[in-house]
């Protein structure tokens, strides 16, 4: 009978549950990411005392087995996990390296749904491994911001930190009265009591951890309405109204509105974009919905609009049509750099063809875009030849079919992932044309390929 058999086969060590893989094994975010499921919802509720620089939090993330599971990890940089309970029952946890390891006392079962619950605190920390610099949680002069790429996330909540595995959010975050606590999505009530004001925010589309953020300070807020969706920016307090920054923000979505016209509807529920004064933060970064501006892009004095036509774009390729492994990272660098081309030339200035010209022959033939490696993977390589790329396919299939792939990659793939491989079988199926040597070329070929 079938029965005794399967009696006879069980026990712990062959009972068919495995522990989930403790790293995703992605080169260019060694320890981020863990298998074994996939989360599809983080609630967050963290307080943050800037004179303390304490941070203590309570994450409720549900996820689905996606094989029998005995025991499983999520990514917790730096804090320290006092309480884990799986499905309400506690569960046996410990942290090694950056991995919090949770052994639930019931076994989980292959496509079950299960709610983590973590209870967290410490000190958090910057990532000391960026290559981006600055990335990961900072104490500010007033506050402290937290983001950076390819992770983050880490730092200030547990995650499974992989742009693979994205999630929606509700992030509530209690700060001293009187600061700003910005963050990703639509801004929820705002609640005061004892001297502490508690922000709400919900991002209801699908976001990859490491275009989470956290602003918290003393901040000038703008909260509008665009296009029927709240639009919040934020510039600091100690930066004049009339700035750089302030105005550079105001036209965020004038902005959207040009790159919905060539690339499809904006793909969120909720616009914006948050400027930052610390110096530590080199850089700016597409943070779903609400980008985060670093001071060096204002240095001049004058505005900056092509920072914001980078990072706005990037809601469609990056955000909205995300990465499954970082080595494609020119699929988001690619066409955001490509949409500075087009809004320069939009804005009176060269012509995309004429950029064109000019960047392939800058263009270092020795670096491949595809796969640059993780030193290489915010250089030229991606930046630059990424967006000549993206030119020489609108060059060789023609403007009308070039734009339709774009529209169609973006809805297609719309709060999804995505490759390489797959941006090429979207283009080959559009323009009804063998691609399979032409990207191979431009993208990863060591020589200049002829002019299309
Ligand atoms: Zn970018």
């Amino acid at each position: 009978m079938a029965a005794v058999v399967l009696v006879g086969c069980t026990g712990d060590s062959d009972d068919g549950f495995r522990p989930g893989s403790v790293d995703l094994a992605d080169p260019y975010a060694p320890g981020s990411g863990n298998g074994g499921y996939d989360v599809e919802h983080y609630r967050l509720k963290v307080r943050y005392d800037p004179a303390e620089d304490r941070l203590t939090g309570v994450a409720v993330v549900t996820a689905t087995a996606t094989q029998n599971l005995s025991r499983f990890n999520l990514d917790l940089t730096g804090l320290q996990a006092d309480k884990v309970t799986v499905d309400g029952d506690p569960a046996e946890h410990r942290q090694d390296d950056g991995e919090l390891i949770v052994t639930p006392s019931r076994k989980l079962k292959n496509l079950g749904r299960f709610t983590v619950e973590v209870g967290y605190a410490g000190v958090p920390q910057a990532v000391t491994d960026g290559v981006l610099g600055g990335s990961g949680f900072h104490h500010t002069d007033d506050g402290a911001i937290a983001l950076g790429q390819p992770h983050s996330a880490a730092t200030w909540f547990p995650v499974n930190d992989h742009p693979s595995d994205k999630a929606t959010y509700d992030i509530e975050v209690t700060v001293p009265q009187g600061l700003a606590a910005l963050s990703n999505g639509v801004p929820g009530e705002r609640t005061t009591a004892d001297g502490w004001t508690t922000w709400r925010w919900a991002e209801r589309s699908p976001m990859a951890s490491y275009l989470t953020t956290l602003v918290i300070g003393d901040y000038r807020l703008n909260v509008a309405t665009h296009d029927g969706k709240p639009m919040v920016t934020a510039v600091p307090a100690a930066v004049p109204a009339t700035g750089p920054q302030a105005r550079t923000l105001s036209r965020t979505g004038e902005i959207a509105d040009f790159l919905a016209g060539l690339f499809g509807p904006y793909p969120f529920e909720s616009y914006g974009g948050v400027a930052v004064a610390d110096p530590r933060i080199g850089y700016a970064l597409e943070t779903q919905s609400r980008p985060v501006y670093g001071p060096g892009f204002f240095r001049s004095g004058q505005p900056n609009y092509t920072v914001v036509v980078h990072e706005v774009a990037h809601q469609w390729f990056g955000n909205s049509v995300a990465l499954n492994r970082w080595s494609d990272i020119w699929l988001n660098e690619g066409f955001a750099s490509y949409a500075e081309w087009l809004w320069t030339e939009h804005d009176g200035g060269p012509s995309a063809q004429r950029t064109f010209e000019q960047q392939y022959e800058w263009t270092n033939w020795s670096q491949p875009a595809l796969d640059p490696g993780l030193d290489q993977m915010f250089s030229t390589a991606v930046y630059r030849r990424g967006p000549v790329v993206v030119h020489a396919l609108r060059r060789t299939v023609g403007d009308e079919v070039f734009f339709q792939i774009l529209r169609t990659w973006t809805s297609e793939r719309r709060d999804r992932t995505a490759t390489t491989q797959d941006f090429i079988a979207l283009a080959e199926r559009i323009s009804g044309r063998q691609l399979g040597s032409f990207f191979d070329a431009w993208l990863s070929g060591t020589t200049p390929p002829p002019l299309p």
